[in-house]
């Protein structure tokens, strides 16, 4: 395989006898090229990637590649990789401490789509629960929320971004009756500030209330949290039910992707 760097846009016509493009149509597409290089090497890449290279992947553009479904169960779809797909919640579910077989996923269009389904998730188990989130989560929660038909709650945030744990506990204390579905930051958009799973525990078992869901929102520092130490508390082991990761953010992917793994309890 010779991939010569760019070939298709130097002369996008000459290469498919099917594709009867105007020189107009090329000018526009290699402006348009010239226009993303520029751009992209005028930003630091915060917060996605830059450095990354995926040409020996560039076959596979050729081919109607789509994983159907859930890709632990059987497909009629043959043309996928569902294989690679499965390893990569295993690898995932492993460094976010899943206990082996207590867990399923799927790898999503985004860390949107995974928050969505972690929160979808709560609300099949706790229908009347309460969904609390602080003022500095991503602006697609509410939007979520929106879709999902979730009754929610937003709380202060510190000026460092890391949700107001004393905020958070006046107010469960209100709807102690009431289950509580608690959305965590584990990296908020401007500042990685992380919510703490062990502080969010603490005040539950403080109130007695069992009726509880944890998602973790890791979609910016789920790549990175787990090697980091002092370890943030923030994955399965620290009493997160689902985990949604970005796959275009730390990871570099050049197609919008993301990770969802939920325990299966
Ligand atoms: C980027 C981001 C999201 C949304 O992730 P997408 O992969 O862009 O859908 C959600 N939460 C946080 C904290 C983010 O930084």
């Amino acid at each position: 395989m010779n991939h010569a760097k760019h070939s298709i846009f130097q002369n996008p016509a000459s290469h498919h006898p099917d594709i009867q493009g105007t020189s107009a149509d090329d000018e526009r597409i290699l402006n348009f090229l010239a226009e993303i290089k520029a751009k992209t090497e005028g930003f630091l890449g915060y917060p996605v990637s830059k450095d990354f290279n995926y040409d020996c992947l560039l076959e596979f553009l050729k081919y109607p590649l789509n994983n159907l479904g859930d890709p632990f169960t059987a497909s009629t779809w043959k043309v996928d990789t569902r294989e690679f797909e499965r390893e990569v919640i295993d690898f995932m579910a492993l460094l976010f401490r899943a206990k082996v077989d207590n867990y399923w996923g799927y790898v999503t269009n985004g860390g949107s789509e995974g928050n969505l389904y972690g929160l979808y998730i709560a609300r099949e188990l706790y229908p009347r629960g309460i969904v609390y989130y602080s003022q500095d989560t991503h602006y697609s929660v509410s939007k979520n929320l929106h879709l999902l038909n979730m009754r929610n709650i937003m709380i202060r945030s510190q000026p460092h971004g890391e949700i107001d744990y004393d905020d958070l506990a006046e107010t469960l204390k209100i709807h102690r009756g009431t289950p509580a579905i608690i959305f965590a930051n584990i990296g908020t958009t401007m500042t990685e500030a992380k919510d703490d799973l062990k502080k969010i525990d603490a005040i539950l078992n403080d109130l007695a209330i069992s009726e509880r869901y944890i998602h973790s929102d890791a979609a910016l520092c789920g790549g990175i949290a787990p090697f980091i130490e002092p370890r943030a508390p923030f994955d399965f082991k620290d009493g997160a039910d689902s985990i949604s990761v970005s796959g275009h953010k730390f990871f570099g992917s050049p197609i919008p992707c993301g990770i969802l793994i939920a325990k299966t309890m």
